[in-house]
């Protein structure tokens, strides 16, 4: 697996370190537990980390540097790309390892994939995660240069496969990139459901030192525009009179960053400073006690390419209010575990979280229901899908490609 620009152990919530890290990471300890091996390829990025470190069984983490390992952006990567499939491709012979598929995150990993799959003449499976178009479509913060596009296209073409998250994925893989659609299959992403579980609203708030009174919206996230966090904050502005809640921000570097002070800024200008809770980056071990405390985790993004903490407030009894971005719409069923937001003006949105708020009584009851409206989304399954991908593109066999076209959303409402 590729995963050059983000570290699949990197601090999670923070700028370039988000649901694709989690999603490598817990596809491979699955895939390791199934018994495959599997070698995840990083960039160098902090000297505490070994350079091979074992993350879980058969799962190999190696770090590796290509040419200006001092910068950090992510896009310091593109000049360096067929560096880096040099020294993956060295480290390889050192090893005397030979890979049966390579799997690529990113454009900028699948880049790195492009050179490898020419060299080692194996196939190449590649996942987006976001794509440039969509986010140069929707405007909002700094344009995705020209090259990205371009490089997106040509990956589009060149791979053996692509992984959409959703099927408005794939559309926008075929509408937009001309994608043949005989290379894209749909694989939703997964929950740790072990981790993910319902734990007593009382004692969850107890312990994270929350009023048992208050009702709890929780944003859980990275701070930038296209999360639409803005949005959030005008409707608990607009709700103050009628419904008062208490917002929980969870994710965000730190406190000075460009976007943060924009936060705050505006909570200043609304003056629902006092309605705001700032918790910054939470670990992922702690986030169940804060999806568990909450009366509604609240999704205004303006895009998401699947929105795993959404996936994560259900698997812990939560319902989850949302615009209808990446996966929410196979996700939420309206007035059973969630909303969606039909329009985002804050009226519209004030109306469903309202709603959703004011439905508390049926919590106890309800938790459970929730938790299992997500039990087909666990990373077994997801995983169990992603490998019979891997096996068709290794041992191609006539038939396959009818089976394979079986919408993978279709075989998780049947639990596999
Ligand atoms: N996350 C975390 N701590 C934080 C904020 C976020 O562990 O403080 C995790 C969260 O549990 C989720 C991921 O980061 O697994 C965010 O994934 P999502 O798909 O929602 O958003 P993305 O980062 O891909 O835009």
């Amino acid at each position: 697996m590729l995963s050059i620009h983000s570290c699949p152990v990197g601090e999670l919530g923070t700028k370039d370190t988000g649901g694709m890290s989690v999603y490598i990471r817990e596809l491979a300890r699955v895939l390791g537990k199934q018994g495959h091996s599997v070698d995840i390829f990083t960039r160098h990025h902090d000297p505490d980390h070994a350079k091979i470190m074992l993350l879980d069984e058969n799962v190999r983490l190696i770090h590796v540097i290509a040419g200006d390992s001092e910068d950090l952006s992510k896009l310091s990567i593109y000049p360096h790309v067929q560096s880096y499939a040099r020294v993956l491709d060295d480290f390889s012979k050192s090893q005397g390892n030979s890979y049966d598929v390579i799997h690529s995150h990113y454009w900028l990993s699948g880049l790195v994939g492009k050179f490898l799959q020419n060299w080692w003449n194996i196939p190449h499976m590649i996942m987006f995660h976001t794509l440039g178009i969509i986010k140069n479509n929707l405007g909002v913060g700094k344009p995705e240069p020209e090259f990205r596009i371009c490089n997106e296209k040509a990956l589009v073409k060149h791979c053996h496969r692509i992984i959409a998250a959703t099927g408005k994925e794939k559309e926008a893989l075929m509408d937009l990139y001309n994608a043949s659609p005989d290379t894209i299959r749909v694989v939703p992403c997964g929950v740790n459901q072990d981790l993910f579980a319902p734990v007593e609203k009382r004692a969850a708030r107890q312990r994270l030192n929350f009023s048992p009174h208050e009702k709890i919206l929780l944003y859980v996230g990275r701070i930038e525009p296209l999360k639409g966090l803005d949005r959030v904050i005008q409707t608990v502005a607009q709700l103050k009179q009628t419904l008062p809640v208490k917002l929980v921000i969870v994710g965000g570097d730190h406190h000075d960053s460009e976007e943060m002070r924009e936060v705050i800024e505006l909570s200043k200008v609304l003056a629902v400073e006092d309605s705001l809770v700032f918790s910054g980056r939470v670990d992922q071990t702690e986030l169940p006690y804060y999806y568990s405390a909450a009366d509604a985790l609240v999704v205004a993004s303006l895009y998401e390419s699947f929105g795993l903490v959404a996936l994560e407030a259900l698997s812990c009894g939560t319902p989850v209010v949302s615009t209808p971005v990446g996966g929410m719409k196979s996700l939420i069923e309206p007035a059973k575990n969630g909303l969606l937001f039909v329009e985002d003006t804050p009226n519209a949105m004030g109306k469903a979280l309202v709603r959703v708020l004011n439905q508390t009584e049926f919590y106890e009851t309800r938790t459970e229901a929730i938790r299992r409206s997500v039990s087909g989304y666990s990373w077994r399954n997801i995983a169990s899908a992603i490998a019979s991908e891997y096996e068709f593109l290794i041992h191609p066999k006539d038939g396959d490609q009818a089976s394979s076209e079986v919408p993978v959303e279709k075989r998780m409402s049947c639990g596999f």
